[in-house]
């Protein structure tokens, strides 16, 4: 009996994509998790592995269409022979093809570029990084330990990206000063600590906001002098193979490396203007409280800063294209998330899509409608927070003038050694495809210079985590149960409440469970969910399991501190076996 073959979850806020290339034919003989055909949508680039060894029966859609999440897209004969001849080598393209599953690691040696017939003889630099975020300064400075004379071009006055910057770095400053201000006002009475009326200095907050992030990309000034890196401030356009520009002026080097990050995404009739219509930096910035702020997108970043203006007394609502939260965790994760969220007094418009926003004198009035069609209604807010994504920088720097492929999206094509199709000009980070977190980013950087210099610089895209900064926290690696259902893989599951540990019961912080997930057969841990007090450093213990692909046993053999929240990680692995100790 075949099985089918469908479209698995995409990502956030992903239900459609266009089917692209199919990389096997009805009657060719496949292998587990070789590629069978790549989809394309807005936000991500994937290709869906075959779920077991067999021979591909049908194809159930045609190249150019548009299909679901869920759809079926082939049909396979489990263990059946198949032909053989016409059977393509999987494609070795992008390092990191999806941000909707763990993605193949590089598998090919790294390729010797031919230069360019004008490429320069002699080079100002060996390395020349485009881009100051974590891609780019980290793998400027790896490359400068591993002996590279490196330059970093950087337009904005501060090095750091949108991570040090606008991004990660303000906003967890403020997700702390905001958590500590909620606690205060309602959590410390359960300890006895009384406090009369707690005020709140949002100028005082902001002010420390900005001293974390001086302080942090002041850092980085320092490391690029430890390190002999030159800053070149300004714009940076590619000109071709060895050659770029800055502001105009030319500059040349052995190779190149994009690093040019991300913007926020927009959606198309609405304006932002960074006071009431606001992207992630605006909402970073915001002088006052507002009474009522909606949140466009109900992924990572809107929920993070929906948070802190929640627990700053803002009255927020998420108005969300699907019917879930951030698409791509693990739906029980996910289901919990919400729940809890509603508590604390977000309110929810799921499956709804806003289709108009219009500025009044006291704020926005924004059109809702349900994202399959229905009554429209009006949403009142004081700011409007759109957060439905971000999109590859890859305008204005001369890229496809100098010939260099982007794909549907505008992110830089790369092979699995981020070598774009112009010799000696290589891209990492957000310009590519893949989740776009710091982490992802810095690790692309350091294997890149690592591959310059002839070594065997890797990314391992199986062990990435995740972590959402929202109270409680959400962190996960590996597989969700969803995904390992339709890859077919046979898991099982040991799951751990922190009400039942002490540590968490000690904090007053028992909401959310550790899951982990591991191969029915061979106890390899395969994904780990976890949501609760201290998720984003609880998963690090997991990440490095998966990382040394460590059975559910050595996790739950391994002795952990008493009482800390870690022992609800292990006490999940032994769940896994059927016994846990403390349930
Ligand atoms: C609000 C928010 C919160 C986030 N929180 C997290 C988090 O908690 N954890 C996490 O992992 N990720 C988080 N992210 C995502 C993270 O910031 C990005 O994934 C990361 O910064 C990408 O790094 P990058 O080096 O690829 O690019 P970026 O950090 O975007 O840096 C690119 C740099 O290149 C510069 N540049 C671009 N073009 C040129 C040019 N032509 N010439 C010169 N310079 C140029 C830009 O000015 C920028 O400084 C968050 C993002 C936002 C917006």
């Amino acid at each position: 009996m075949p099985i089918e073959i469908k479209v698995p979850s995409l990502g956030e806020s992903v239900t459609t994509a266009t089917v692209g290339k199919w990389l096997k034919q009805p009657g060719d003989a496949v292998k587990a998790d070789e590629p069978i055909v790549e989809l394309e949508t807005d936000k991500v680039s994937v290709e869906v592995p075959a779920p077991a060894d067999g021979r591909l029966e049908s194809h159930a859609v045609a190249e150019g269409d548009e299909v679901d999440v869920g759809a079926v897209l082939a049909t396979l004969e489990k263990g059946a022979a198949g032909n053989t001849a016409s059977a393509k080598p999987a494609a070795a393209k992008s390092a990191a093809k999806s941000d909707a599953k763990p993605a193949e690691a590089p598998k090919q040696a790294p390729k010797a570029a031919a230069p360019a017939a004008d490429a320069p003889t002699q080079t100002d630099y060996d390395v020349i990084v485009i881009g100051a975020g974590p891609g780019g300064y980290v793998g400027a400075i790896r490359a400068a330990q591993l002996g590279f004379k490196v330059a970093c071009v950087e337009k904005r006055a501060t090095l750091g990206g949108t991570c040090l910057n606008v991004g990660c770095i303000p906003s967890k400053a403020l997700l702390q000063s905001s958590e500590n201000f909620h606690a205060a006002g309602h959590d410390f009475a359960a300890h006895g600590v009384v406090i009369d009326s707690v005020k709140l200095d949002l100028a005082k907050m902001q002010a420390r906001k900005a001293d974390i992030v001086g302080a942090n990309v002041k850092g980085v000034e320092y490391l690029f002098k430890k390190n002999g890196i030159t800053w070149l401030k300004g714009h940076g356009k590619v000109e071709g193979t060895g050659r770029i520009t800055v502001d105009g002026k030319p500059v040349t080097a052995k190779h190149i490396i994009v690093a040019s990050g991300s913007d926020s995404a927009n959606l198309p009739g609405i304006e932002i203007d960074e006071k009431v219509i606001v992207t992630s930096t605006g909402a970073l910035e915001l002088s006052s409280v507002p009474k009522r702020l909606v949140v466009i997108g109900g992924g990572v970043i809107g929920l993070e800063l929906g948070s802190v203006w929640s627990r700053l007394g803002a009255d927020v609502t998420v108005v969300e294209f699907l019917d879930r939260l951030v698409p791509g965790t693990d739906n029980e994760v996910a289901t919990q998330f919400q729940k809890l969220l509603v508590k604390q007094g977000f309110k929810m418009k799921l499956g709804h899509k806003v289709t108009k926003a219009e500025k009044t004198k006291s704020g926005v009035v924004l059109t809702v409608e349900p994202s399959a069609g229905g009554q429209a209604e009006t949403l009142e807010a004081d700011v409007v927070l759109v957060a439905v994504g971000r999109t590859a920088a890859s305008k204005n720097m001369g890229l496809e003038e100098a010939g260099i492929e982007l794909d549907k999206r505008g992110r830089i094509v790369v092979d699995a050694h981020y070598a774009t199709n112009v010799p000696g000009i290589y891209a990492i980070g957000d310009v590519i495809a893949g989740p776009m977190l710091a982490h992802k980013a810095e690790e692309e950087g350091v294997a890149l210079a690592e591959l310059l210099a002839g070594q065997a610089g890797h990314v391992n895209y199986d062990a990435i985590p995740g972590v959402i900064y929202t109270w409680p926290e959400v962190a996960s690696v590996g597989f969700t149960e969803e995904q390992l259902k339709e890859k077919g893989t046979e898991y099982k599951i040991g799951k751990f409440p922190f009400m039942a540990n002490g540590r968490a019961r000690a904090l007053g912080m028992t909401d959310g469970f550790v899951k982990v997930l591991a191969c029915k057969k061979t106890d390899r841990v395969l994904g780990v969910h976890i949501i609760g007090p201290c998720a984003g450093e609880l998963i690090a213990e997991a990440t490095m399991a998966i990382e040394f692909g460590a059975s559910a046993e050595d996790i739950g053999r391994v002795c952990h501190a008493h009482p800390t929240l870690s022992e609800a990680v292990k006490e999940a692995a032994l769940g896994a076996d059927g016994r846990s100790l403390n349930i």
